[in-house]
């Protein structure tokens, strides 16, 4: 199922939380939602799932107008920050809840199975949420919203509650979740590692307005303006005086864009973090900083030269 926003705007008393918002996403797509906090990730969310009504705009379902429709006419199922499971009923009682009196519960206890099964958490189904672990907490939450068999489904920073650990094995399982039931999904988050590795599309956000849209490959590669260029990239680009070039504004480098040891802008050595496979250099020159990925440990203090093979910009 599609979904479209067409100009959807939603004012909070003199807060814009959503301001003029235009996306369509495509049937089966994993599309991200990334932003700050307070950048409108939740409200949109909310809209979407009739949760919260917008002040203007159009939220279609398939082309089907469905903005003043009651949250359970949607079709559409929200997996929360914070699980929500119901601490006093077992797992599958909390599975159930959602297809109660809609289904008969010898399908509907089936169909739980089938869920928790596919999720991991099939021998778990007679525990209390108080006697699980974050991880499958989050997979029982999982589990539930898509035992109603949503034709979308809207996360909300789903693994925020868990360690980095457990985050990155819970996305997997997520992404292999969505293909493999081809459920059209907008997933929000904050995290641009998480948004990256996920989304097939990725509409980043700004106080209510999509700054910048296209696939992770298209933001990486052209980033639009300044807000993005600070957001996007492990670790984002840093944005330094365009000077150094002779140019006006700001431009943004990318770590991996930056050679060190070549060239003839210099700098120096403020601090160096250990990578892995490499080491992330911090260059203070002029007041900027500019972060660089080199293959060995730099003293601190120590002067380098640097030439960079792209960057971008200026912005003023
Ligand atoms: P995010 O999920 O990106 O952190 P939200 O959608 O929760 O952002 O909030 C967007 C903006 O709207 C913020 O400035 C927030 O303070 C404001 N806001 C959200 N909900 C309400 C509300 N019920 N009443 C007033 N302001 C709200
Ligand atoms: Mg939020």
């Amino acid at each position: 199922m599609s979904v479209e926003l067409k100009s959807v705007s939603k004012i909070y008393r003199n807060v814009r939380a959503l301001d003029d918002v235009n996306i369509t996403i495509n049937k089966g797509e994993f599309f991200v939602i990334l932003g700050p906090s307070g950048s409108g990730k939740t409200t949109l969310l909310r809209a979407i799932a009739g949760l919260e009504k917008v002040d203007s705009g159009t939220i279609l379902l398939d082309g089907k107008d469905i903005t003043r429709l009651p949250p359970h006419r949607r079709e559409v199922a929200m997996v929360f920050q914070n699980y929500a499971l119901y601490p006093h009923k077992t797992v599958l009682e909390n599975l159930l809840m959602p297809v109660e009196g809609e289904m008969r519960r010898e399908e509907a206890t089936k169909l739980a199975k089938e869920m928790a099964s596919m999720l991991g958490i099939g021998d778990l189904m007679s525990r209390y949420p108080s006697e699980l672990s974050g991880g499958q907490q989050q997979r029982v939450a999982l589990a539930r919203a898509l035992v109603k068999r949503p034709k979308v489904f809207l996360m909300d920073e789903p693994l925020s509650n868990l360690d980095a650990i457990q985050r990155v094995s819970a996305r997997k399982l997520i992404r292999d979740v969505q293909r493999e039931n081809q459920i059209t999904t907008l997933y929000v988050t904050h995290d641009q590692v998480e948004a990256m590795a996920l989304a097939d599309r990725v509409a980043i956000m700004n106080h209510g307005k999509v700054i910048q849209m296209g696939t992770p490959e298209e933001i990486y590669s052209h980033v639009d303006n300044e807000f993005v260029a600070t957001f996007f990239g492990n670790p984002p680009m840093s944005l330094i005086d365009g000077k150094l070039l002779d140019l006006k504004g700001k431009i943004g480098v990318r770590p991996e864009d930056v050679e060190l040891g070549e060239g003839d802008m210099k700098g120096k050595v403020s601090d160096v973090e250990f990578w892995g496979d490499r080491y992330l250099v911090y260059i203070s020159i002029d007041g900027d900083e500019l972060r660089a990925f080199y293959p060995y440990r730099l003293r601190i203090g120590e002067e380098v030269k640097f030439k960079f093979k792209k960057y971008a910009g200026p912005w003023s």
